[in-house]
C-alpha cells in the first residue's frame, strides 16, 4: 500500500535527548550515537527516505515520551510546550505535503493545556495533541492522572474543537516501579509490558470518570493495538455490568471503544491481536502507525501491507480512517 498515513511517529530535540537516552543507553554507546541523530531528524532526509520505502505518504509527528509531562514546574512546562510547538510548526512548514503534527501540551495546568491546544490547532493547523499519559506537578514521584476532575475544562475544549487526543505511554509512576518491577525487571517495566499495562489502566480510569458521557463526541486515540484493552474488553464490560460499584460511566464499557476510542497498530505487528481488535471495535476504529524510531517503519509496513484482509479494510486502517478523524485532505 503506497499512501498510508502514520500517526505515532516521534522525534526529539537536543534539549529533550536526556529524556529518551535511557531507552537506548543500556544497548551500548554506539546504539545511542546512531539513535540520537535518527530521532532528531524531522525533514532532513532519513525519515522521508524511510517513509518512501514503507509507502507512508504522511506522518503525524509528536514529541517523544515523556518530555513535557515530566516537567514538574508548571510555568516551565507551559513555556516548554509553546517553544516545542513553535519549533515543530517551523520544521514541518516546508513539507506539509508529508508531515502533520500533534501539539505537546502542558497538562500540569489543564487550562493552559486547553489554551495551547486551541492555539496550535488555529495557528499551526496541528491535527490534535499527543499527551504522554499522567504528568507531575511539583512532585516527581506523584502522578496526576488525566481523569482527575480538574481536567474537565481541557476535555471540554478538545470536544469543542473536535480534535482527537492521542494518549501515549510514559514510564510508570515511581511507586509502581518500586513495588512491581524493582531493579531486576527493567525490560518488563518498559515497552514490553509495564508502560502498556499502566496506560491501559489510565484509559479505563478516563472511561470510568464519565467524561465520554458528558462529551459524547470526544475522541481519543491509543497505540500499540489498544494498550492491552481489546483482548480483555468482554471481561471488563461484563464485570462492570455485574458489579458497577464506583464506575461512573453510563454505558457498558465496550461501547466507548466503538464511539470515543480509536487504536493504532504502532509497535504491535500481530495479526491475531489485530483480529481481536477488529472484532471488538471494527476496522473503523483502527489505524496504521509505526512508533518510529523505536520500531522500524519497514517492519510495520511489511506486516500491514501483507495482512490477508480485504483492500477495503486496509484502505480504511491504512489511510482513510486517519484522514477522516484528523481532517486531512486526501489528494
Ligand atoms: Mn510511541
Amino acid at each position: 500500500m503506497k499512501n498510508k498515513i502514520a500517526l505515532e511517529e516521534h522525534f526529539a530535540t537536543e534539549e529533550y535527548l536526556q529524556d529518551v537516552k535511557r531507552f537506548f543507553i543500556r544497548e551500548g554507546a554506539d546504539v545511542w550515537e546512531k539513535a540520537k541523530n535518527t530521532i532528531c531528524d524531522i525533514t532532513g532526509g532519513e525519515r522521508l527516505e524511510k517513509m518512501d520505502e514503507a509507502g507512508i505518504e504522511k506522518s503525524i509527528l509528536s514529541l517523544s515520551s515523556p518530555t513535557i509531562q515530566a516537567i514538574c514546574n508548571t510555568e516551565d512546562a507551559i513555556e516548554a510546550a509553546k517553544a516545542i510547538n513553535e519549533y515543530t510548526a517551523n520544521q514541518i512548514a516546508p513539507r506539509r505535503d508529508r508531515f502533520e503534527a500533534f501539539a505537546a501540551l502542558p497538562t500540569q495546568s489543564p487550562e493552559a493545556a486547553a489554551r495551547e491546544l486551541e492555539r496550535c490547532v488555529k495557528e499551526y493547523d496541528f491535527k490534535g495533541a499527543l499527551i504522554n499519559a499522567y504528568c507531575n506537578v511539583d512532585d516527581p514521584t506523584k502522578p496526576v492522572f488525566l481523569d482527575e476532575p480538574q481536567y474537565e475544562p481541557f476535555w471540554a475544549k478538545a470536544a469543542e474543537l473536535g480534535t482527537p487526543i492521542y494518549i501515549h505511554p510514559r514510564p510508570v509512576p515511581q511507586a509502581v516501579k518500586d513495588i512491581m518491577f524493582g531493579d531486576n525487571h527493567f525490560w518488563m517495566e518498559t515497552a514490553a509490558w509495564g508502560w502498556h499495562a499502566n496506560l491501559g489502566t489510565q484509559i479505563l480510569r478516563l472511561v470510568s470518570s464519565g467524561i465520554f458521557d458528558k462529551y459524547t463526541n470526544l475522541q481519543i486515540v491509543i497505540g500499540h493495538m489498544g494498550e492491552l484493552l481489546p483482548m480483555f474488553l468482554w471481561r471488563i464490560t461484563n464485570r462492570c455490568n455485574t458489579h458497577k460499584r464506583d464506575c461512573l460511566a453510563e454505558l457498558p464499557i465496550n461501547q466507548y471503544f466503538q464511539r470515543n476510542i480509536s487504536i493504532t497498530t504502532s509497535g504491535n505487528c500481530s495479526t491475531p491481536a489485530l483480529m481481536c481488535a477488529m472484532m471488538e471495535m471494527s476496522t473503523d476504529r483502527i489505524m496504521f502507525s509505526t512508533d518510529y524510531p523505536y520500531e522500524t517503519m519497514k517492519q510495520a509496513s511489511d506486516w500491514f501491507d501483507n495482512i490477508p484482509f480485504s483492500d477495503i479494510d486496509k484502505e480504511k486502517m491504512g489511510r482513510t480512517n486517519a484522514a477522516e478523524l484528523f481532517h486531512i485532505d486526501l489528494k
